[in-house]
């Protein structure tokens, strides 16, 4: 990604969901920040350790205002373990943080016969931001798994995209995800994918279905990756997809 680094400043935060929060950054810092063209736009956290080294941590950019010099990113709070979760919990307006980026390389494509979008709440604000994007007469499904009712959001979208929320309850995250999408009616024609989410579901279901099993080629399905590892932190998932690309089993 792009190495680009821009001090943020906290303005605000808002709980939206029991487990979903989003923080708004501006300040001076913002001026140097070049929001990218792609809906999935992502920055990288700075967290710096007392020893000097700096602990990365990746968000999706949910909106941009360039004329306000604010930016959303919506933070999953998974609980007390982490960085990043509990940092957003607990940050109050004046914190300063840095940022590497914008990175990101998808945006729905005008060509696309229909789109399918799955992911769970790290994936939101990106399928959120996708759907925003879409042209209005864009047609296709969107899953996206959550805890419960309560994870909701209202999305806006085109009204040809059905969206489907999907309640995981007590079953591991990715589970049901990745059973709906392969149960649900594959349309006809060019289809374009966007799914993210637990890796392990991610990657080994659901991207397997549509590369190997719907033979979506790779140009029509570049954005399926995980975006957090279950029981690992971040350092540890990037180390499981380093070892997954070794094994050549990221393969299609
Ligand atoms: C391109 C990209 C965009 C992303 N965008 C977003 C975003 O907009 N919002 C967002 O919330 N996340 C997003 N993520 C995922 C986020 O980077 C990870 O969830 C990250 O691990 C969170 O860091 P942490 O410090 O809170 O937890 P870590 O220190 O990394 O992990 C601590 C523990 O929490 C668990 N954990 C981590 N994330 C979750 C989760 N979502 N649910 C349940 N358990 C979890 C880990 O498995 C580990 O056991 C994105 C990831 C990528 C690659």
């Amino acid at each position: 990604m792009a190495r680009p680094r821009t001090t943020l400043t906290v303005l605000r935060t808002e709980q939206l969901t029991p487990h979903l929060i989003r923080v708004h950054f501006g300040g001076p810092g913002f001026a140097a920040f070049r929001p990218s063209e792609h809906s999935d736009s992502y920055i990288k956290l700075i967290f710096p350790e007392e020893d000097g080294h700096e602990v990365l941590r990746t968000y999706t950019v949910r909106s941009v205002d360039v004329e306000a010099g604010t930016l959303a990113a919506d933070f999953v709070y998974h609980g007390a373990e982490g960085i990043a979760g509990p940092w957003a919990a607990s940050v109050t307006p004046g914190t300063t943080i840095d940022v590497y980026g914008p990175g990101g390389a998808y945006t729905p494509r005008a060509d696309a016969d229909w789109h399918l979008l799955a992911g769970d709440e790290a994936a939101l604000p990106a399928i959120a931001a996708g759907l925003e994007a879409m042209p209005a007469e864009a047609v296709g499904v969107a899953f996206v798994e959550v805890a419960g009712p309560e994870e909701e959001l209202e999305l806006v979208k085109p009204d040809g995209i059905e969206l489907t929320w999907l309640h995981r309850g007590a079953r591991p995250p990715g589970e049901l995800l990745a059973e709906t999408v392969r149960e649900a009616k594959w349309r006809d024609g060019q289809v374009q994918v966007f799914v993210h989410g637990e890796a392990q579901a991610v990657m080994h279901e659901i991207r397997r279905y549509v590369r190997r099993e719907r033979k979506v080629p790779a140009e029509w399905a570049a954005s399926i990756s995980g975006y957090w590892r279950r029981g690992r932190t971040e350092e540890g998932f990037r180390e499981w997809k380093s070892d997954l690309k070794k094994s050549g089993d990221a393969d299609d």
